[in-house]
């Protein structure tokens, strides 16, 4: 192999092979990258002119070239922008530097098949032109004053030739397209001026097509709202989100106290960490007056939001500023504050108007949410405005809000109560609902692994505190006695029979008690105000980690017969008599979720009937 011969990663074998053999109706996506890369290039350059570095060219307008030869099966995309060094070429055009074709490989593996949609989702970046070519030179120059050109030629098999480019090469970069037989209305001027206007209306830059000017440039953030159409917002997000599909909801916004901010934010119609691709980058691009500063800054919203696609704005940003100052920028964090605000505005708006999409946006992004709630505390009571859940009051499937929920709260209520669980059909089944449901009271059942973190988090909403009713901290108002005349244990005798049940099970828990909270079991386990939850106590337990011992509580229910049975049962025949109460306790602890060692019910539950049997 002679010394400017290279091999390509085999990771870039593997995605050219893919690229290689794509569907035909993929293949135009390639344009869209290419002058896409020439974009950011230009971007890039035109910053470093604001900036006022020494650069290459300084006289050579932005643009991008585009030029067809039906004749010779060719078409050549170039720009004037920052172009690459020869270290450059190696790294970029050699390897998988781009992240998010390393994602699409990941993906690739995970989906096996249906490669050929994610190739339209998410682009593979330069290498999507061999979808169409048998062979790319890409001659280019980059903007260091002393750079040498070079010339970068492959046929995508297995790897490519890099030799010194002529001196007087221009400074950026020009891709020559050499079109395979099959693929050749990509040299056809039309069909190109077809594909343009589909996917570069959006280029901050001019294009000239054919020696023809092709594009007005547009910033549609920079815009007011009523100058631009649903056409217009979608376009620009299939283009700036390399996409085909719509949002789901967008924003624009503008403002310019106390910050100049123009801002256009797209939720996408999918939530992508859901369809195999991992955590996803921010993609909210930073501009400075239509200058590209950043295309993924990773301070710029809060984590949380990282679903969003699209582009902020501000005049009040030095344009010179560096990805370092970016990660601590008191100005940043105020403009992510003044967005993450406005965002949540607008979901609560289409939470009203468009009760619809607010709904898919909740079964597709209420993960976000959420994890907003925790980790962003100072939006967690308007995100909590967000949140939705099912209760005892709605229908299976169908969802409330914590506001609809307080609307709906009794005069005697003085909090929201919810319980935790694995679906409806279980918390239906749950006693704690006995207490509140004989109250008229609405329990919201909260069903997603991470509720209760979420709920500690939140703590209130509407100044009203949220309580979990498998607690022993709820205090619940009295109610009228609907059968006053059931026979019930007397205090003195409820009092006998908490206190008998507490020294015979001394160390299994931290109170024992007759209360008004059990209705139709029994009785009831219920968790100790601090305690962890069964499910993140079955978590922990999964994950080898330590777990935090717990101190249940047992209220009995003075009303139930077998219960009143226990309490003569005791002074007759203690053997019975703690075997009958061990198989109540342990009953109730299942039906909590907090019964840590099954084997016990099974066990006590042979003796009691051998016992009873005995008799
Ligand atoms: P992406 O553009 O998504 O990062 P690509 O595979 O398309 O991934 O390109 C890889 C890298 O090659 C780019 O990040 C950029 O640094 C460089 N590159 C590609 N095209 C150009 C161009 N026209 N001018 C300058 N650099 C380019």
């Amino acid at each position: 192999m002679s010394n400017n011969t290279h091999q390509f990663q085999t990771e870039v074998r593997q995605l050219l092979d893919i690229v290689i053999h794509a569907f035909y109706s993929d293949r135009e996506v390639f344009v869209r990258e290419l002058v896409s890369n020439s974009s950011d290039a230009l971007e890039k350059l035109r910053l470093k002119q604001l900036t006022g570095a020494a650069i290459a060219d300084p006289e050579r307008d932005l643009r991008v070239t585009i030029t067809t030869d039906e004749e010779a099966r060719t078409i050549t995309l170039a720009d004037s922008g920052i172009g690459m060094t020869r270290d450059e070429v190696v790294e970029f055009l050699g390897t998988i530097a781009h992240s998010g074709t390393k994602k699409f490989l990941e993906a690739m593996k995970e989906t096996q098949g249906g490669t050929q949609d994610l190739i339209g989702q998410f682009g593979v970046g330069f290498y999507s032109v061999f979808m169409a070519a048998d062979k790319v030179e890409v001659t280019t120059r980059s903007w260091q004053p002393e750079a040498t050109a070079v010339k970068w030629v492959s046929d995508g098999q297995e790897g490519y030739t890099l030799e010194d480019a002529p001196a007087d090469t221009p400074r950026g970069t020009s891709i020559l397209v050499h079109l395979k037989e099959d693929a050749a209305n990509f040299s056809k001027a039309e069909h190109v001026r077809y594909i343009l206007s589909k996917y570069s209306n959006f280029i901050g830059f001019p294009i000239d097509f054919n020696g023809e000017h092709l594009n007005t440039v547009q910033a549609i953030w920079m815009k007011s709202k009523k100058d631009v159409t649903t056409e217009e917002y979608n376009a620009f997000y299939q283009f700036i989100g390399h996409t085909e599909s719509e949002p789901l909801t967008y924003m624009h916004f503008s403002a310019d106290a106390p910050i100049v901010l123009n801002s256009v934010l797209f939720v996408p119609d999918e939530n992508p960490e859901a369809m195999g691709f991992g955590r996803c980058e921010p993609n909210v691009s930073l501009y400075c007056h239509k200058v590209l500063i950043d295309s993924k800054p990773e301070k710029l919203l809060p984590e949380w939001l990282r679903f969003l696609t699209g582009v902020v704005d501000s005049e009040d940003l030095p344009l010179n500023i560096s990805r370092e100052m970016l990660q601590d920028n008191s100005l940043l964090r105020k403009i992510s504050g003044i967005i993450t605000k406005r965002f949540i505005k607008h979901l609560e708006g289409v939470a009203k108007d468009e009760a619809e999409t607010y709904e898919k946006f909740w079964a597709q992004f209420g993960r976000y949410i959420k994890e907003g709630v925790v980790t962003s505390w100072e939006h967690k009571d308007a995100l909590g405005k967000l949140l939705r859940f099912e209760s005892t009051f709605t229908e299976s499937g169908k969802y409330t809000s914590f506001a609809d929920y307080v609307s709906r709260m009794k005069e005697n209520q003085k909090d929201i109560y919810v319980l935790y669980g694995t679906s409806r059909a279980q918390l239906e089944h749950s006693p704690y609902l006995d207490a509140l449901n004989a109250r008229g009271f609405e329990v919201a059942f909260l069903t997603e692994g991470g509720d209760q973190f979420v709920m500690e988090s939140l703590m209130k909403f509407d100044d009203k505190d949220i309580k979990a009713i498998d607690r022993s901290n709820l205090d619940l108002p009295d109610i009228e006695d609907t059968a006053p005349d059931t026979p019930a244990l007397d205090e003195e005798e409820a009092g006998g029979l908490s206190s008998w049940i507490s020294d015979t099970f001394k160390e299994r828990f931290s109170k024992v008690s007759t209360s008004n909270r059990v209705i139709s079991a029994p009785a009831i386990a219920l968790q100790g105000e601090h305690d962890i939850s069964p499910e993140v106590k079955a978590y922990l337990k999964a994950m080898g980690q330590e777990v935090p011992e717990t101190h249940p509580e047992i209220a009995f229910n003075p009303r139930n017969p077998i219960v009143m049975k226990l309490a003569e049962l005791r002074k007759s025949d203690t053997e019975l008599a703690t075997l009958l109460a061990d198989q109540i306790i342990n009953t109730a602890l299942l039906r909590a979720g907090m019964l840590d060692d099954p084997a016990r019910l099974a066990d006590n539950s042979q003796a009691l009937l051998e016992k009873l049997l005995q008799k």
